[in-house]
C-alpha cells in the first residue's frame, strides 16, 4: 500500500500552507501594566531606556581595593563602607580598603573587589591572603546585561515569566501589547448534553468545549464559548452569524464530517467561502477551514481526541500568526525506539498517544492503549505524541519513530 491508495486526502502540509497563506497578523495594539501582559504578544521591539545593570556594582560581599595598595602591603586599613543602596561617599585615602556588600556602587578608582573569605581582620586592617588579583575582579560594570537602546526584546515576542523580570529591569511599567485574537466556539449535535444533566438515551456528555477553551487560551487568544448548539438550521445559522460578529475566528466541532449536516454546509456556503477538506491525518479526517463574511472559520470533527488534535496541530499555527507571535514554532521531533508495536496502515499521518520515558540518555516510547478518536483516555494518559509518517505501516517493537512532546499548552 501506498499513499496513492488514498489520493483524495489533502497532506497536513498542504492544509497548513493553505490556511496560514491569507492570515494577516493583527494590528490593533493596547497599553498594559508589566504585571497583566503576560501571555500577550509585543507590538514593537522594546529598546532599553536605561543600562542594566545602572552602575559598576560588586558580584560579591567583600573588599574595594586598588590592586597599587595591595602590591605595596597586604594589609589595608578600612576606610569607609558601601552597602546597597548606600554607595560610600567621601574622599578614599590612598593605601586603605573599602568594606563592600553584593550590589553595592564600587567607588570610584577600584579596581577589583576581594572577597570576605579571601581575607581575615587584623589589629593593623584588613589582611588579604591572595594577593593575585587581576584588574575588574568580581565587579560586575554597568550595562552588562543590557546596554541603553539595545532591543531588550523583539516585536512578535509573547510574554512569558521569563520576560517580565527582564523587562522590570528596565524600568518598564507599561508595555504596547497586540491585542489577543478572539476565538468563538460552539459544539453541534443533538446528542450533546452539558454537564450537570442526567444523560437520557442516546446522549452523551459535551466534552469537547472543556478541551477547545482552555487550548485557545494557552494559545494566546480570548476564548468565546457559545454553548451546544442542536443540529437545526435555524439555530446553527443565528450562532454562526453571532459568532462571526464578536470574533476573528470560528471553531465549532462535529458536523463536518461526509454525509452529515448537509444544512451545515449550505449555511456556510450562504455565508463564507468554506473548503470541506479530508486530511491525510489520523485522528482527524474530516476538516472544514475557510473565510465567514468577518471572520475565519475551522471545523474540527466532532470525535473528541480528533477535535483536539487538529485544533491543537491546524488551528493553533494559524491562531499564532493572526496573534502576530511570529516566534511560534511547532514542537520539536525526537528520535524513540518502541516498546510495543504501533497499529498503523500507509495514508495518513498518525498523532497516536503516548508515553516517553528516558533511560541511560535512550528515548524510549510506548502507546497508551486504545487509540480510538473518540477514546480520549489516550490523549489524558499521554506525555507525547508519536507522530507515524503518512507511508508508514505497522510499526514492530524495538523500531525508531519519532515522538513530540507536549507544549506548555497541553498542561
Ligand atoms: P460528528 O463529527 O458530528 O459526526 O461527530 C462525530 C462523533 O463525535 C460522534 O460520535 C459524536 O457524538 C461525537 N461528538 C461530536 N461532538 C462532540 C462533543 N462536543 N463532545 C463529545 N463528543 C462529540
Ligand atoms: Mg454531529
Amino acid at each position: 500500500m501506498s499513499c496513492c491508495d488514498a489520493p483524495n486526502l489533502m497532506p497536513i502540509e498542504d492544509a497548513l500552507q493553505h490556511m496560514l497563506s491569507g492570515i494577516k497578523p493583527i494590528q490593533q495594539s493596547v497599553e498594559l501594566k508589566l504585571q497583566d501582559a503576560i501571555g500577550f504578544v509585543l507590538a514593537e521591539d522594546l529598546l532599553s531606556p536605561i543600562n542594566v545593570p545602572p552602575f559598576d556594582n560588586s558580584a560579591m560581599d567583600g573588599y574595594a581595593i586598588r590592586i597599587a595598595d595591595l602590591e605595596k602591603s597586604d594589609t589595608l586599613p578600612l576606610a569607609g563602607k558601601s552597602f546597597a543602596g548606600q554607595p560610600f561617599e567621601g574622599n578614599w585615602p590612598a593605601d586603605t580598603c573599602i568594606r563592600i556588600m553584593t550590589g553595592a556602587k564600587i567607588p570610584a578608582g577600584c579596581d577589583a573587589v576581594i572577597m570576605q573569605e579571601q581575607t581575615e581582620t587584623t589589629d593593623s586592617g584588613i589582611r588579604f591572603t591572595n594577593q593575585k588579583v587581576k584588574h575588574n575582579n568580581n565587579i560586575r560594570p554597568v550595562g552588562d546585561d543590557i546596554q541603553k537602546g539595545d532591543v531588550a526584546l523583539a516585536k512578535g515576542a509573547r510574554l512569558t515569566s521569563r520576560d517580565l523580570p527582564m523587562i522590570a529591569s528596565l524600568g518598564i511599567s507599561h508595555i504596547k501589547v497586540l491585542r489577543k485574537p478572539k476565538v468563538a466556539f460552539f459544539s453541534t449535535g443533538d446528542e450533546l448534553k452539558p454537564l450537570g444533566q442526567p444523560l437520557e438515551e442516546g446522549q452523551i456528555y459535551d466534552s469537547n468545549r472543556y478541551g477547545i477553551k482552555p487550548l485557545i487560551e494557552k494559545f494566546g487568544c480570548e476564548a468565546i464559548d457559545l454553548g451546544i448548539i442542536p443540529d437545526n438550521p435555524e439555530t446553527l445559522k443565528a450562532t454562526f452569524e453571532r459568532a462571526q460578529s464578536e470574533a476573528d475566528v470560528v471553531v465549532t466541532s462535529g458536523g463536518v464530517s461526509v454525509g452529515e449536516a448537509d444544512y451545515t454546509k449550505d449555511i456556510l456556503d450562504e455565508i463564507g467561502q468554506i473548503g470541506f477538506w479530508k486530511l491525510a491525518i489520523k485522528p482527524g479526517k474530516p476538516f472544514a477551514f475557510g473565510q465567514l463574511d468577518n471572520a475565519w472559520f475551522c471545523g474540527l470533527p466532532g470525535n473528541p481526541v480528533s477535535a483536539f488534535i487538529t485544533l491543537y496541530v491546524l488551528v493553533q499555527p494559524l491562531l499564532a500568526k493572526l496573534g502576530g507571535h511570529t516566534e511560534w514554532k511547532p514542537q520539536p521531533f525526537i528520535p524513540a525506539i518502541t516498546k510495543n508495536g504501533f497499529k498503523k496502515s500507509p495514508g495518513r499521518t498518525d498523532y497516536q498517544r503516548g508515553i516517553y520515558t528516558i533511560e541511560d540518555g535512550q528515548f524510549y516510547v510506548e502507546t497508551t492503549g486504545n487509540q480510538s478518536s473518540g477514546a480520549f483516555r489516550s490523549m489524558s494518559l499521554a506525555n507525547c505524541f508519536v507522530v507515524l509518517e503518512q507511508n508508514r505501516g505497522r510499526v514492530e517493537a524495538g523500531e525508531t519513530v519519532q515522538v513530540q512532546m507536549f507544549s506548555s499548552s497541553l498542561y
